[in-house]
C-alpha cells in the first residue's frame, strides 16, 4: 500500500468569501530527522513547515488553520484587505503540494504581518520564528538574523501583554532565553533562561531540559 501524503480541505476565505481548497499533509507523513537547538525541525521527505499556514489563492490573506475563518473588526478587516491587495501585486506563491523555499518566504511574511496586524503576538512570533527557519535553510543568514530579532520583539509583547498558560509561558520564555543566545544578546539569554528554570524547573517539558543546556553552553561562551 502507498502511504498518501497530501489532502485537500475546503476553507472560506473571511476577507474575501472565496471557497477554495487547500493542500494539507497527512499526520502520518510528518517525518523528523533532526532538530536544531531551537527545535527547528529538518525533515526527511515533505518539508510540512510549508504548508502550515493556509493561503486564499483570490487574496492571499493567510493564517495559520486553526485561525483561519476567524471574525475581525471592521477596522482590522480594512487593514487586512489593504495588507493583501499590495502583498498581491508583489509576489506570486505557488500554493501547490510543489511549494518550495522561495513560496515559505512569501507565505511566512504574509502570516507574520496577518498576526502583526491582528495584535496576536504569540502567532506573530511564531510565524517569524518560521520565517527565520526557511531563511536558515535557504543559508540567508542576515534576513535569519532579521526575522529572529522580529520574533523575539513579538514574544517579549506575548509575555508582558498577553494571557499565556503554563506551556505556553514554558516555550515564550525558552525562546527569550534562546533568541537571544542566537543575536548574540548573553546577558539577556542567561536572564530568560534562568527565569524559565526558577519558575518552571520541575516541569519535565523539552523546553526546560533545553533551557538547562542551553544556559550553560551560553555561560561558557566567550
Ligand atoms: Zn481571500
Amino acid at each position: 500500500m502507498v502511504l498518501q501524503t497530501f489532502w485537500e480541505q475546503e476553507f472560506k476565505c473571511p476577507i474575501c468569501g472565496k471557497v477554495f481548497h487547500s493542500v494539507r499533509v497527512f499526520s502520518d507523513a510528518i517525518k523528523i530527522k533532526e532538530r536544531d537547538s531551537d527545535l527547528k525541525p529538518t525533515y526527511d521527505g515533505v518539508n510540512v513547515m510549508l504548508f502550515q499556514p493556509v493561503t486564499c489563492p483570490e487574496c492571499f490573506y493567510t493564517a495559520f488553520e486553526n485561525d483561519f475563518e476567524i471574525s475581525f473588526s471592521q477596522r482590522q478587516k480594512e487593514m487586512l484587505v489593504k495588507l493583501c491587495e499590495k502583498l498581491k501585486s508583489m509576489l506570486s506563491i505557488n500554493l501547490s503540494k510543489d511549494r518550495n523555499l522561495k513560496d515559505g518566504v512569501s507565505i511566512f511574511t504574509i502570516t507574520a504581518a496577518v498576526y502583526t496586524i491582528l495584535e496576536k503576538h504569540l502567532r506573530a512570533a511564531e510565524a517569524y520564528l518560521k520565517l527565520a527557519w526557511i531563511f536558515r535553510d535557504l543559508k540567508n543568514h542576515d534576513e535569519e538574523a532579521k526575522a529572529l530579532s522580529s520574533a523575539l520583539k513579538h514574544f517579549m509583547e506575548s509575555y508582558t501583554k498577553e494571557e499565556l498558560s503554563n506551556d505556553q509561558q514554558v516555550m515564550v520564555l525558552f525562546y527569550l532565553g534562546e533568541l537571544n543566545a542566537r543575536l548574540s544578546n548573553k546577558k539577556e539569554a542567561v536572564r530568560w533562561f534562568s527565569t524559565l528554570i526558577q519558575k518552571f524547573g520541575n516541569n519535565n517539558s523539552v523546553y526546560v531540559k533545553l533551557a538547562r543546556k542551553e544556559w550553560q553552553e551560553v555561560t561558557m561562551r566567550k
